[in-house]
């Protein structure tokens, strides 16, 4: 009987939790396992100096009522307890190019509407352009939850560039649309538009903060988790895969504890999985293909922290753009100082008025800092520090040149690099958001060439909170099926 079941789930980040959840609400026991304190990974915060900082969860898009992100969370039980910032609605994102701000607006219509006011003729190559994030959106069943749409995404064959290339000849409005591509840190020539199409127009929707914290994202999940019944276990790092006969048939902790399961599921990178895996107990090509993916870049973060009242909460984000090319820091060169970054401000509830932190973030390439590679956390040494700083003061540079009350109003601020964040989260290389989405690559399915493991995270359809989502009930969808669990989704 399937509600005897019992899978264990490996990574309780966003999609090992959702993962859990979903198959716990179906009847399965679950167990999570993670390795650090808490769960959350990337939706982790820490604290530092009394101030409360998020990782790596800014926004999230497609949580208004009714709107698809909305409704997953209204299945797993958490939406009414989500504390939540709605963002400006006359531009949640601004792209700052060529000392021109750019907003982008909630509703496709004024999303339109606000670029026509900086591009008068592009009318046409506008509203072909909305046209085809809505046809995209709602051609995917996931999405758009309609019983005629395609269960997969299918307009993989367009690269973004190509689609950017059909919607105008202006170079700057391309430029424009895909300014905030730090959100899928993607390549114009390779990366599909879809992905592109899906990130962006989440957001068009509706576009959110995390009031406080995205943590209350994983502190729902887990509590819910266990009000099924489900287990999870912290500080429970898992090393090596047992396989007997093309099946898990049991994982082993680093403490030495040996957990025995029906099923796995693997919610951390698959390259990683593969390394736990013994060499002839899985089927090489694949073994090999996993362990060589492609990874997004990297980032580096700056935290600051303004004077008391000096710097106004920023209830949108701004990506700024130095010089021409919006894609220049993507290119890898000798040069470690970026030219693009995003700047953000954390909504904290009861403070609408001013920051009480800021973060600015840009890619970052993780051989920038190869010097290091070996070193830890806190122990790198001072040739390390100074790189840091330089960047950071970079970083801070570009934010002043809009916000120049900034640079003799901060009371401390510090950094984190493409190695804090491969110590932190033990994703390859620190990347972003972890395998690249290629034109050129095959895509990685949830099923896996043993019968009972499986994948699930930012990995397998697309990260993000609504990536994730998607993901981790794809493969919540293999022990119950796509269509039961989708009309459930929808229907409750
Ligand atoms: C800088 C940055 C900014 C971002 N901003 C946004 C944003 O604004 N909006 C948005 O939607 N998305 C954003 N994202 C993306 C989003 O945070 C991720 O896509 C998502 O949280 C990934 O969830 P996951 O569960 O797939 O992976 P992870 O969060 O990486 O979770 C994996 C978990 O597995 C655990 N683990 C690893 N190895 C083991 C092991 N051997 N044994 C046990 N446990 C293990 C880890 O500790 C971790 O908890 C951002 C990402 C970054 C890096």
């Amino acid at each position: 009987m399937p509600s005897q079941k019992h899978i264990t789930i490996i990574g309780g980040g966003l999609g090992g939790l959702v993962c859990a959840l979903v198959l716990s609400k179906e009847g399965f026991k679950v167990s999570v396992v993670e390795k650090q304190k808490q769960c959350g990974g990337n939706l982790q915060s820490f604290t530092k100096n009394g101030n409360v900082f998020d990782t790596g969860m800014h926004y999230a898009g497609s949580l208004d009522e009714g709107q698809s992100l909305n409704t997953y969370f209204s299945y797993l039980g958490i939406m009414p307890k989500l504390k939540l910032k709605r963002m400006d609605e006359s531009a949640f994102d601004i792209i700052r190019f060529q000392n021109k701000e750019y907003p982008f607006a909630m509703s496709l219509q004024l999303f339109i509407d606000r670029l026509l006011e900086f591009f008068p003729n592009e009318k046409v190559g506008l509203i072909k352009y909305g046209k085809y994030l809505q046809d995209f959106w709602n051609g995917f069943k996931m999405l758009s939850f309609n019983k005629s749409s395609s269960s997969e995404s299918t307009s993989q064959e367009i690269s973004l560039a190509t689609l950017l290339n059909s919607i105008t000849k202006d170079e700057t409005l391309k430029q424009v649309l895909a300014g905030n591509h730090f959100l899928y840190a993607g390549h114009p020539e390779t990366t599909p538009a879809y992905i592109h199409a899906i990130i962006q127009y989440s957001f068009i929707q509706s576009a959110w903060k995390f009031t406080d914290s995205s943590n209350q994202l994983a502190e729902l999940l887990t509590e819910a988790i266990k009000q099924n019944g489900g287990e999870i276990h912290t500080q429970s790092e898992v090393l090596v895969m047992n396989v007997k006969d093309s099946k898990v048939i049991s994982i082993i902790l680093k403490n030495g504890e040996e957990i025995t399961s029906d099923a796995f599921i693997s919610a951390i990178h698959p390259s990683l999985t593969m390394k736990m895996i013994d060499e002839g107990s899985i089927r090489k090509n694949y073994r090999n293909r996993l362990l060589d993916l492609q990874n997004t870049i990297s980032s580096f973060s700056v935290y600051l922290i303004p004077k008391k009242n000096t710097f106004p909460y920023l209830n949108h984000n701004l990506y700024i753009h130095k010089g021409d090319d919006i894609w220049k820091d993507l290119n890898i060169s000798p040069n470690p100082l970026p030219s693009s970054c995003m700047l953000y401000t954390p909504y904290n509830s009861g403070s609408d008025n001013y920051s009480s932190s800021i973060k600015i973030m840009s890619y970052m390439d993780i051989n920038r800092f190869s010097d290091w590679n070996d070193t830890h956390v806190g122990k790198r040494g001072d040739e390390y520090e100074e790189l840091k700083h330089r960047i950071s003061e970079h970083l801070i540079q570009m934010a002043c040149e809009k916000y120049p009350q900034l640079k003799d109003n901060i009371d401390f601020s510090f950094a984190s690099t493409p190695l804090t964040w491969r110590d932190y989260t033990g994703t390859p290389e620190g990347a972003m958001y972890g395998v690249e989405r290629n034109m050129n690559a095959s895509y990685i399915s949830s099923k896996t060439k043993l019968e009972n493991l499986f994948l699930t995270g930012q990995n397998i359809k697309l990260h993000g909170a609504l990536g994730v989502t998607l993901s981790a009930f794809l493969t919540a969808s293999e022990f119950i099926g796509f269509d039961y669990l989708l009309n459930k989704v929808k229907h409750g």
